[in-house]
């Protein structure tokens, strides 16, 4: 049974100051996971988590997690505009992009952000521009299939990241000559996985690499990075990943490939997004309208825009109706936003309890790729965030977008609409 981190009361309270929808972040379990997150990977000496930006790029949220001693993965301008607002400098930034404009990369380097290169025509790109960095990272695509146990997880070979293994030695051999003194090797096999193995196997596959990498360049590794993809259970029925037990995988492959190979010094880096934030926001909506037709239906006043991923990719996001989980979920509904798009829908035939307009609904999971996957259309409006302190306080950390931020591109010409 998934459960929501707020009651109805506390959701009741909130939503006099702030109206729905909004989404809500449980700093509680935020620093708890993280804590649990950098313990089950202490036995490495320079661990370091870099949180994906992209997965809830808010400024309040990146200073949380910079308390509980993670660093930041941008891929973009403003995300590394956002991490530098937040303090985040030098090595504590990690610049995972991929079709790199070139004043991206400027101005990672000029934050001596640690460059990760997505591609091995990125360098003479790079160096157009300005001298290589003392220490540089490169994201290696093995290609084939990425297999745990006999079963395909994901398919490298389609994936458009990466340098190939030859070319990973030729980058390493090249920056070399020019100077670079200390590598990194970085790969993202398979997306929320909440298989236990994926990190060790992705461990093997890099610490490998890391080896043979070695023996032909002669290069030092400083760090390998595992990147993202750790999952979380978005179903009910789906058990949580095990952090623990998965840095105890890395552990034991770390021992038996790193060490023996004169490697033991390398350190772990990761880029964990969804798992770090996922399960600790609530997207809060409130039943607008009830339809039936052949079908019946629920109207949220949240859509698509504020939460895209059901609509995307028809991920599962579980539904709690506030005050209602104890009563028989003997009701089929889609529950559904008012985009012009029949795919808003945040479910379709969920057997739910009986639902009234004004009911207040949890989404559940949508702490990362959520808010931050939001988009416009129909003129929708993005929501506001909101913080749920550990002491039960709680304020706002985004406002909700106006009409004026929707017309704030055309402050020009004829129209002068802001
Ligand atoms: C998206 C992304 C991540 C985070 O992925 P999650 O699935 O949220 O863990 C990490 N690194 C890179 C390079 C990414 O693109």
């Amino acid at each position: 049974m998934k459960k929501t981190f707020v009651n109805k009361e506390k959701l009741e309270e909130i939503i006099t100051q702030f109206p729905t929808p909004f989404h809500l972040y449980d700093e509680k379990g935020i620093r708890e996971n993280a804590r649990e997150f950098n313990e089950a990977f202490s036995w490495n000496k320079g661990f370091k988590e870099y949180f994906a930006v992209k997965a809830c790029p808010n400024p309040t949220i990146l200073k949380i997690l910079k308390e509980e001693g993670f660093g930041v993965d941008c891929s973009s301008y403003t995300e590394l505009m956002m991490s530098e607002a937040v303090g985040f400098a030098g090595e504590e930034i990690m610049f995972s992009s991929n079709v790199t404009p070139m004043e991206d990369f400027v101005y990672a380097n000029k934050l001596g952000a640690i460059i990760n290169f997505d591609d091995i025509s990125h360098i003479d790109f790079f160096k157009k521009e300005m001298p290589l960095p003392e220490t540089v990272s490169c994201r290696f695509n093995p290609g084939g299939t990425f297999n745990i146990n006999n079963s395909i997880m994901d398919t490298p070979e389609e994936a458009k990241y990466g340098l190939t293994k030859r070319q990973m030695s030729d980058a390493y051999t090249s920056m070399m000559k020019d100077g670079v003194k200390n590598f990194g090797l970085h790969a993202f096999l398979a997306s929320n996985t909440v298989a236990n193995e994926y990190y060790p196997e992705l461990a093997r596959v890099l610490f490998k690499r890391a080896v043979k990498l070695k023996e032909r360049t002669g290069a030092n590794i400083k760090f390998i990075n595992l990147s993202g993809g750790v999952g979380i259970p978005y179903l009910p029925d789906q058990e949580k990943a095990d952090i623990r037990k998965i840095g105890r995988g890395v552990q034991k492959a770390f021992e038996e490939l790193l060490v023996p190979a004169g490697l033991g010094d390398i350190a772990i880096y990761t880029e964990l997004g969804r798992y770090v934030l996922g399960p600790y926001g609530h997207l809060v909506s409130k039943v607008m309208h009830m339809k039936e037709i052949h079908k019946n239906y629920v109207g949220l006043d949240a859509c698509a825009v504020n939460l895209m991923r059901p609509a995307m990719y028809g991920a599962y996001h579980h539904i709690t109706v506030m005050g209602k989980d104890e009563l028989p979920h003997d009701h089929m509904y889609d529950v559904t936003g008012g985009l012009c798009e029949n795919n808003d829908k945040f479910a379709v035939d969920r057997m739910l309890p009986l639902i009234e307009v004004g009911d207040l609904v949890v989404i559940h999971d949508t702490g990362a790729h959520g808010f931050a996957m939001g988009y416009n259309y129909n003129g929708k409006l993005k929501s506001s965030e909101i913080l749920l302190h550990e002491d039960g306080t709680f304020s706002m950390i985004r406002r909700a977008e106006t009409p004026k931020d929707y017309f704030c591109t055309f402050d020009f010409g004829e129209y002068g609409l802001e």
